[in-house]
């Protein structure tokens, strides 16, 4: 698996303003440094302690991303360092982090997850909990998250239609959350949608980050 390679013949295919999270869960440390060698900085974990594990060997100046299911009680571990949080689900999610920012005298960037999949597996808020959430006088109260846009997951499928319109869905509610809470915020500007498999549609539909693990690191082997 030539990872540099990979991650290369990505790169050069998609526009330039389009951030690459490479996602490395249960890959090794070095697959993680063959790409920070070759200049990549930005990673990305969906757990806790694997995420906590691999920081504390790898080099200090790696953009740690949060991309997995949180546990309220695990924001501790990683609110000293991780560089971005994908996955906020809840307000009560969000006022953990804030409160342990603080703590470590920092102000943590956070994405709004959304449920855009059919599957009801996926995490995430509806529509009517997000906009509850922005008419919630608490959320505006927080000063060490800064929330810089929106996530979500497409369903697992063949139908690039159904992906595709779960993205415009995706992109149509950053849309409306910009225009309506953030319209002089520059900062609230980032769209995280797209894997390995959908990545290309994400990008058509407005993504800014594409979040992706096995095009990079080759297919994952959960049975180690
Ligand atoms: C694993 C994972 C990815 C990357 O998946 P690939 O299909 O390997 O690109 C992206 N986002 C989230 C939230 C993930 O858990």
């Amino acid at each position: 698996m030539d990872i540099v390679a990979n991650f290369e013949s990505i790169r050069k295919n998609i526009p330039k303003t389009v951030d690459i999270v490479a996602v490395s869960k249960t890959k090794p440390t070095e697959d993680i440094l063959a790409l920070y060698n070759f200049g990549h900085k930005k990673f990305g974990e969906n757990k806790v302690q694997e995420l906590v594990a691999k920081k504390e060997i790898l080099p200090d100046d790696i953009q740690w991303h949060m991309i997995g299911t949180l546990q309220t009680n695990k924001v501790k571990y990683i609110a000293p360092f991780v560089y971005m949080i994908h996955s906020v689900d809840s307000l009560k999610l969000l006022k953990e982090i804030d409160k342990r920012a603080k703590q470590n005298g920092r102000k943590i960037k956070c994405l709004l997850e959304c449920h855009i999949a059919t599957e009801s597996s996926k995490h995430g808020f509806s529509e009517r909990v997000l906009f509850e959430m922005l008419e919630n006088e608490e959320f505006w109260s927080l000063k060490n998250v800064e929330i810089i846009g929106l996530m979500g997951i497409a369903t697992h499928t063949d139908d690039e239609n159904k992906i595709r319109n779960e993205f415009k869905y995706l992109k149509s509610l950053f849309d409306k959350i910009k225009t309506s809470y953030y319209k002089n915020n520059l900062n609230f500007k980032e769209l995280s949608m797209g894997m390995t498999s959908d990545y290309k549609i994400a990008i058509e539909e407005g993504a800014t980050i594409v979040r992706i693990g096995s095009a990079i690191f080759g297919p994952r082997d959960y049975s180690k």
